[in-house]
This record gives C-alpha cells, structure tokens and sequence, in this order.
C-alpha cells in the first residue's frame, strides 16, 4: 500500500517517502534532494491536512505530467555533424501553463530538469501569478560555439519542441546558458514553424514582445527578498558585506541592486574560480564585467587582472568574511564545511539567487543557527514573476513602463516575503523561510489539484 495510505504511525513519513521516491527515480540524486527539501515542511504539514494526504497530492507531485526527450542534430562551422539531447519537463499545470526555463550547459539531465521543473511549481505558485511547472534544456555547451553553431542549434532544438509548447500550454524562457541571443534564435524558429507571433516565450527581446525589468528581475528579486528579511528584523542592508558568486545574468543585476542599496559586493565568480575585490565591486566595474560577460564572453580572472585585486582559481567565494551572502551561480555551490566558515566569519544572511544552491547540509547549519536563510524558490521568483507579467502584457498586446513593473515586481517579491512568513513564522523574533515557502507554494497547487479530482 502506497505510504500516504498508511493512517497509523506516520511518524517516519519522511524517511518512506523518501524510499519509496528514490526506488522509482533510481540515480536521479538531485531530484532525491529537491523532493526532500520541500518533502521534510510538506510531509509533516500533512498530518494535520489529511485532505492531501488521503488524495495523494504529494505523491502525485513527484511524477512529472509529462517528459519529452528528444535528439538536436546540428551541423558545426566544421561541417561535422553534432548530437545532443533535448528535454522539456512539463511538471504541473494546475495553476497555470507550464512555465520555467531552457538551460543550455554540458551537465544539463533529466535529473537536473525534474528537480528545476518540481522547484518551478511551487515557486509560480508562490509568486501568485496563474503558471504552472516546467523546465527544459539540452547537454550542449554555447561558451564555446560561434554566433551561427548556436543559431543551428537553437533552430534544431525549437523544431523539436515547437509541437509542445503554446501561449496557453508551456511558456518557456531563458536558464543557464540561455540568455537574449538564445531566446531570440529560439523564438524566432517558432515563429517561422507555426507562423503565429504569440507570447510562447519569455525574455524576448523589447522590439519583439519583451518586458522591461525582466533582465533585471532575478537578482533585483534576490534583493528586494533580503532587504525584507533585514527589515523584519528592524535591519537594513546598508553598509552590508555581501558575498555574490556567478557573473551571469542573476549575479550581475543583484549586484547592481546591492550598490544601489548601499551594500558592499566584493566578489563574483565563474566555473573557473572568483574575484575578490575589497574595495567594493562599483556601477564601473560592474559595468565591466557585464561588457566581459555578455559581449566578450571572457573569463572573471581578467577583472583581477584589470582592477588589480585576487584571484582564487578553482575555488568558490564563501571563505571570505561577509554579512550577507547571495549564492547566484548554479546547484550545489554551498556546503557544509562552506556554511560553517559563512557564520564563524559573521554572516547574517542568505537569500538564494540561484537555484538550489546550498546542498542540504549546509541549510541545516543555517538554519539551526537561526540566520536569515531564504531558499531558491522566494528568493529568485522575481525572474518568473516578471515572466509572468511579459505573458500578460502579450495577451492584452500592451507594454508597461520600467517604473510600473519595478513596482509590481518590488510588491511581489514583499508579498512572497509575507506568505512566507504566514507558514513559516516559529517565533516571535524567527521565521523559517524554507517552510514558509515550502507549504505557501504547495497548499496554492493541492488546493486546483483536489479541485480537480483524480488525475
Ligand atoms: P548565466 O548563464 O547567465 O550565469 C551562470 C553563472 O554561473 C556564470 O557565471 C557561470 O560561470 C556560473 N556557473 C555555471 N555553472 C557553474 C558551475 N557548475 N560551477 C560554478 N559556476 C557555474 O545563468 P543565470 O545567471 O541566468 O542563472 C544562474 C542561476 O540562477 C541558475 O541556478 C539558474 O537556474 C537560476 N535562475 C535564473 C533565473 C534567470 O532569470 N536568469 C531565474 C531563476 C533562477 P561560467 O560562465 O564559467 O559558466
């Protein structure tokens, strides 16, 4: 009998679900440890909630609606023919059409995307807007392809997955190595397939469908979360040391928003290693590495080289002393020893630019510490949300003004904060952010769910 059946002892429900999860998804450890982190808030909110227990809600959860894998063959500047593996998991649509990222990158697996498209669901939910879960990608690397390989490969992939997506089923957008240039390639093969111009992507560029803030909404999001968290505890994020890892789209505009906020970022980084420049990294230098980033696509040693401060090849920034921390990077960038030294060197905070970046360890030891520690799924819901507001502004084909979606994307991310807090206050002076997610994010989805009956 399935373990959600059991109305006796539940009081190792964690541990059998977990079996129960890892014997049907053998090998898939990332999306062991996603389910798990939502699955420890989830599964004893349940007790008191047998609605969703007894309707297995949970359970059904686990088991994305549908994956698609397919095979991208592509010709590169060589003329040798080139194989790589597309996915798209469309994870839950109770709340909304699919919704969530295209990440182009060497690692990229079904473990990986099941644990990005589960993360996906609960975090649209939290964000209130009406989307559902989902999350694609494919094994192949753009660092090291010419304009015209990734143009061939952008328009291979979309002639797979075109038949899968719409405006009103499955709304993909931009992830790790998915940026502006990707999209448009991807977009525009859609375009060109189904002969309709419609809002089927997001993180368009503003000639074609765009939405101001977009670029901006994840790092900014990741702030606006912090600066929430520091505020509730009668602080504020000026003056603050703040420790970024990644160079990417999510790391730069949260350090953008940090030196406009009158925090001190003093690091970033990439695959290769991380700067660390004591003095602050300021709107010039930031300027800089986007220029090396996103034009150049160069490496962050060269802004130690130009700004003359240190250079840590292969290692992560974690080992400098800190107030706050902004892990904006990838999965898995932040582990216990790393958590560890982060509060012996005075860190008060942490809000999750990237997604599912601190292994679990390393949350116990925030946690249990009782820092301010803000998962993934609040703290970079900005993108989405933001996402969220470019589908609207297609479907009434209208463009709001830079200044109106920072307001709504600045309320959104301080109603996330709120919801949060409504599950997740333990204390008067404590909030567990995780679980305040966790069951915010769930209840919003089981509740469309049992609506629907069984299915
Ligand atoms: P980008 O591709 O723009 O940047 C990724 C950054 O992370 C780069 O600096 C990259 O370095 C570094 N990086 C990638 N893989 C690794 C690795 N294995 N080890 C160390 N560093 C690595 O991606 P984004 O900024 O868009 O995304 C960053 C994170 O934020 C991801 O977890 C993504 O899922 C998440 N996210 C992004 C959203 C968005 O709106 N963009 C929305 C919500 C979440 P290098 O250049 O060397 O590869």
């Amino acid at each position: 009998m399935a373990i959600w059946h059991t109305k006796t002892d539940q009081s190792d429900l964690v541990p059998r679900f977990m079996n129960w999860l890892e014997q049907r998804n053998p090998g898939e450890i990332e999306f062991h440890q996603a389910v798990y982190e939502v699955g420890i808030n989830v599964l004893p909110f349940l007790r008191e909630h047998t609605e969703y227990m007894e309707a297995a809600i949970f359970g059904r959860l686990t088991e994305p609606d549908r994956i698609v894998s397919f095979r991208v063959v592509w010709e590169d500047d060589t003329g040798k023919i080139q194989i790589n593996r597309g996915y798209r998991v469309q994870h839950c649509n109770a709340i909304g059409p699919y919704k969530g990222g295209i990440r182009f990158h060497p690692t990229v697996n079904q473990s990986i995307l099941k644990f990005l498209a589960f993360e996906q669901t609960f975090k649209n939910s939290l964000t209130g807007l009406p989307m559902g879960g989902g999350k694609g990608g494919a094994d192949f690397d753009p660092k090291d392809k010419s304009d015209a390989e990734v143009m061939r490969f952008c328009q291979s992939f979309m002639t797979e997955l075109y038949r899968h997506i719409g405006p009103d089923t499955d709304v993909p957008a931009g992830d790790i190595g998915v940026g502006a240039r990707e999209v448009s390639y991807l977009f525009g093969q859609y375009k060109r397939l189904a002969n309709q111009f419609t809002g089927v992507m997001t993180g368009k560029g503003l000639s074609f469908g765009g939405s101001e803030i977009r670029v901006e909404a994840t790092g900014y999001g990741a702030v606006y979360m912090m600066e929430d968290m520091l505020a509730a505890r009668g602080d504020s994020i000026e003056g603050k040391t703040a420790l970024v890892s990644g160079s990417g789209n999510v790391a730069q505009y949260a350090v953008d928003k940090l030196i406009e906020l009158g925090a001190k970022p003093v690091t970033m980084s990439d695959s290769s290693g991380f700067v660390y420049d004591p003095d602050g990294i300021d709107c010039d230098k930031l300027e800089w590495v986007r220029e090396l980033k996103d034009d150049r696509r160069g490496r962050i040693k060269e802004y130690a080289d130009e700004f003359g401060c240190e250079y840590h090849a292969g290692q992560r920034p974690w080992g400098v002393p800190c107030d706050i921390v902004l892990p904006c990077a990838t999965q898995n960038e932040l582990n216990l020893t790393e958590a560890q030294t982060l509060l012996r060197n005075g860190c008060i905070g942490v809000s999750e630019g990237a997604n599912m970046p601190s292994e679990q360890e390393a949350i116990d030891t925030f946690q249990k510490a009782k820092i301010l520690f803000a998962p993934s799924k609040a703290a970079n819901a900005g993108g989405v949300a933001v996402s969220g507001l470019e589908m609207t502004q297609n479907s009434i084909r209208m463009s709001w003004s830079r200044d109106e979606l920072n307001r709504q994307l600045r309320d959104i991310m301080a109603d996330i904060h709120a919801r949060c807090e409504t599950y997740g206050r333990v204390s008067d002076d404590y909030v567990d952010y995780l679980k305040g997610a966790n069951v915010a994010g769930f209840v919003k989805v089981a509740d469309a769910m049992l609506a629907y009956g069984v299915m």
